[in-house]
């Protein structure tokens, strides 16, 4: 019981303990996943503004090179993930049954280039830094592909005092970041102290939560008595990866509604996006691929893989020795954030953390019942919200009247749908309430 009261925990009262499943991926090493014939780059990988293409088709381009520019200030660069040609710029399927402009590149017959290494400058101004990983195309890796570089952006009379780098991974089947921990510790701390200088901050603290002893043992390990870097282990509970629920548990304090963890002098990282920082300055290495675990029990042959960006989900899922037979849905994403796929001819993004093939008992959609007002969403928010009431609210379309209940400080982290055993798909209603207030200029958040 001491021990349990010791670990780091953002309510004992809120969120919610889904089955882990993450036994079949988490001691499997990350394998490169070798080069196919088409890759499909949509511009719009990652939120805010769609990038703007450089390239024309016919054009060659070289695995690494420069292909679309930030189309504003929140927005990225894009890179070739492999040497080739351009084969098209069109409208191509993309996840939530959409179709997105893309950039569709075929690769060299037997194309093996890899990136050449060279180091670039990484004590540099904030402009500077903030230019820098804006160009190398880094997003928020846990699945909200965030560009990277507007959380460095700090306004003047802000100070950054702590970087906290997020190793949660709470999400069911998700083991991308638990390898990249055990696998990769010395990038990540090179990728920690980059940021710390850059950002002026003091110290680090890498939450990790306890269902990964080894990652937490091997960061142990190889951090130096000298180095400001702590490892903080956290109970295992969803959403505890969320950014203000790992501030809450490892701090103890709330970032403000409507506010953002620089109120509090932080500035929270996804393992992954730390990673490529650590790549982008010592090896010149931009985001042109990115680590995803394949799992669920519609999978032949789990595992977690380094994929080049826009690789389709079809040929990863050919890669893993195919589907099992009775297979009803296809998850991107963690089963909790995520959302099916329509068609296995989306490509893996920027924000694609997991492949998950689900059959009929695990699948996520069944029968919708009435709401019996039980309560157990509400518990379930960390965020303190009445996802219920939302959930109403968005089926009249009463969106504007949804801000009044604070709908723009939902994070969508699903944990009210989880638990509604009235199978109500809350959080989806909360998603289309959001976006059309987005559309619509308001809640922009
Ligand atoms: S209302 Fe939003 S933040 Fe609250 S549990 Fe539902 S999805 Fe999560
Ligand atoms: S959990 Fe579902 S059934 Fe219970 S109050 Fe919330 S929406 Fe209604």
């Amino acid at each position: 019981m001491k021990l349990l009261r010791r670990l780091k925990d953002f309510s004992f009262a809120h969120g919610v303990h889904p089955h882990e499943s993450k036994e079949r991926t988490h001691s499997l090493p990350i394998q490169r996943m070798p080069f196919v014939r088409e890759y499909v780059v949509p511009l719009n990988q990652h939120l805010g503004a769609p990038a703007r293409a450089v390239v024309a088709v016919g054009n060659r381009v070289h695995r690494g090179e420069l292909i679309a520019e930030p189309g504003a200030f929140i927005s990225t660069s894009l890179h070739s993930p492999v040497t080739g040609r351009v084969k098209a710029i069109d409208n191509r399927r993309y996840p939530g049954g959409l179709f997105a402009k893309s950039i569709v590149i075929e690769a060299d017959p037997f194309a093996t280039q890899q990136v050449p290494k060279v180091p670039r400058e990484w004590r540099l101004t904030p402009t500077q830094f903030v230019t820098e990983i804006q160009h190398a195309g880094i997003v928020g890796m846990g699945g909200a592909a965030f560009p990277a570089h507007a959380k460095y952006s700090i306004p003047e009379g802000q100070q950054i005092e702590h970087l906290l780098v997020n190793g949660a991974e709470c999400e069911p089947y998700l083991t991308n970041d638990h390898r990249m921990m055990v696998e990769r510790p010395e990038a990540l701390l090179r990728g920690i102290e980059i940021l710390l200088h850059n950002l002026g901050a003091k110290a680090a603290t890498i939450g990790v939560e306890t269902n990964k002893p080894e990652a937490i043992a091997v960061l142990r390990e190889r951090i130096h008595p000298d180095q400001p870097i702590r490892v903080a282990p956290l109970r295992v509970k969803y959403p505890q990866g969320a950014e203000k629920m790992l501030i809450k548990s490892i701090f103890g304090k709330e970032v403000p509604a409507g506010g953002l963890p620089r109120d509090l002098g932080m500035v929270v990282n996804n393992v992954g996006s730390v990673l490529a920082i650590a790549d982008w300055f010592d090896s010149g290495i931009p985001l042109i691929e990115r680590v995803v675990t394949v799992s669920g029990d519609g999978v032949e042959q789990p595992a977690n893989l380094l994929v080049p960006l826009g690789t389709p989900l079809r040929e990863v899922l050919k890669f893993c020795d195919g589907l099992k037979p009775g297979v009803s849905q296809v998850v991107m994403g963690g089963p909790m954030m995520g959302s099916s796929v329509a068609s296995l001819d989306v490509p893996v993004l920027k924000g694609t953390s997991g492949i998950l093939a689900f059959r009929e008992p695990q699948a996520l959609h069944t029968h919708e019942y009435s709401c019996i007002r039980c309560g157990r969403c509400l518990e379930a928010c960390p965020y303190f919200l009445n996802p219920s009431r939302l959930a109403r609210l968005a089926r009249s379309r009463l969106y504007h009247e949804m801000e009044r209940y604070s709908v723009m400080d939902c994070v969508e982290c699903g944990s009210c749908t989880y638990s509604c055993p009235s199978r109500i798909p809350i959080v989806q209603l909360i998603r289309t309430a959001k976006s059309q207030l987005r559309q619509s200029g308001r809640g922009v958040q």
